[in-house]
């Protein structure tokens, strides 16, 4: 008897227990991030017309993706409309405008997370497909997989009326001349071993993270790797948890950068880990990874990183990332230097 009210008394203090934290999951205002790629962005390199038209189409994404979130629309979406605002311009390295194989080919890898189930899609190596975040979607919403590549992602897309292109959609003759010259610097050096990565060179990976008014986040990124890549090479981008990642208990994290050490690093879930594990605000936490561990590592480029609260970073090692932001506070604001 003095056993089963012991239970009880057990039983019932377990069923009155408040969760743990539940404080801490209110959610912030809608809020957008993105990024158009980091790397040697220098401001000597630019004409003010070059300027402008970043500014103009990172502009575009955000009102794009933000008008989703406006109308009462998911985090998903609204990370799948910027990012095929930026997929679509060839002045980023996504879709239209990526970068070239070393076999003269366009190469795309993208991925999206869904933060509220941990949901997550990504393709890689596709070479037909327009928009390649909404191939990713749909990896995520219509199979039971998470990870597709090459030919059966391009059939996979297809069946589920994803819209294909003829890969010469993808040409862009700067891109091009890009690839020349990076073979040519590789003739030169009469490179033995393969060699993809130019210190000169920039990145142009595009992302987004968003914050809907259910306050589920989501993280999305789309790329065409690095130029020159050769063997099937696939970047962080499609890699859950190196390049992509969301999840509503911490943060939703796009990165950009040289891609293999961002795949080492697992920087996206590092960042996500140190606020999780660690309590770190996404700013310290993105700071330690991406200011102090990758270029620690030999590695560079930068991540935009955005939690349940609308707290947001926009971190980069390199002397540039395009990026900007929109939430109900601020508006919409558009960078591309340090300051
Ligand atoms: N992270 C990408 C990759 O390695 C490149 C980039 O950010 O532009 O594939």
């Amino acid at each position: 008897m003095k056993h089963l009210s012991l239970i009880l008394i057990v039983f019932v203090m377990a069923c009155s227990a408040k969760p743990e934290k539940a404080e801490e999951l209110k959610s912030g205002p809608i809020t957008l991030v993105i990024h158009g790629g980091a790397g040697t962005i220098r401001k000597a390199n630019m004409t003010p017309e070059k300027e402008a038209a970043y500014h103009a189409a990172l502009q575009q994404a955000l009102d794009s993706g933000y008008a989703v979130l406006k109308r009462g629309g998911k985090s998903t979406d609204a990370v799948i409309a910027a990012i095929k605002i930026l997929e679509d311009s060839p002045l980023f390295n996504a879709g239209k405008g990526a970068v070239f194989t070393n076999e003269e080919k366009n190469e795309l890898d993208a991925a999206i997370m869904d933060g509220s189930n941990l949901m997550a899609g990504s393709v890689a190596g596709v070479t037909t497909i327009k928009n390649p975040i909404t191939a990713a979607y749909a990896v995520m919403t219509k199979s039971e997989h998470v990870m597709m590549v090459g030919k059966g992602a391009e059939q996979f897309a297809q069946l589920n009326g994803i819209e294909i292109v003829d890969p010469s959609y993808f040409f862009d003759s700067a891109r091009y001349k890009a690839l020349l010259k990076a073979k040519q610097s590789e003739k030169d050096k009469a490179a033995m071993l393969y060699d993809p990565y130019t210190k000169d060179s920039k990145f142009g990976t595009v992302g987004a993270v968003a914050l809907d008014q259910y306050g589920n986040l989501a993280a999305g990124t789309s790329t065409g790797g690095m130029t020159n890549k050769r063997f099937g090479r696939v970047g962080d981008a499609p890699i859950i948890g190196a390049g992509t990642y969301a999840n509503n208990q911490t943060c939703a994290i796009s990165a950009t950068g040289w891609g293999e050490y961002f795949i080492r690093l697992n920087v996206a879930h590092d960042v996500a880990a140190l606020k999780g594990y660690a309590g770190l605000t996404v700013q310290q936490a993105a700071d330690s990874v991406v200011m102090k561990k990758l270029p620690a590592l030999g590695g560079d480029g930068g991540i935009i990183a955005l939690d349940r609260q609308g707290n947001f970073a926009l971190t980069f090692c390199t002397e540039g990332m395009y990026r900007g932001y929109v939430n109900e506070k601020e508006g919409a604001k558009t960078f591309i230097y340090k300051d």
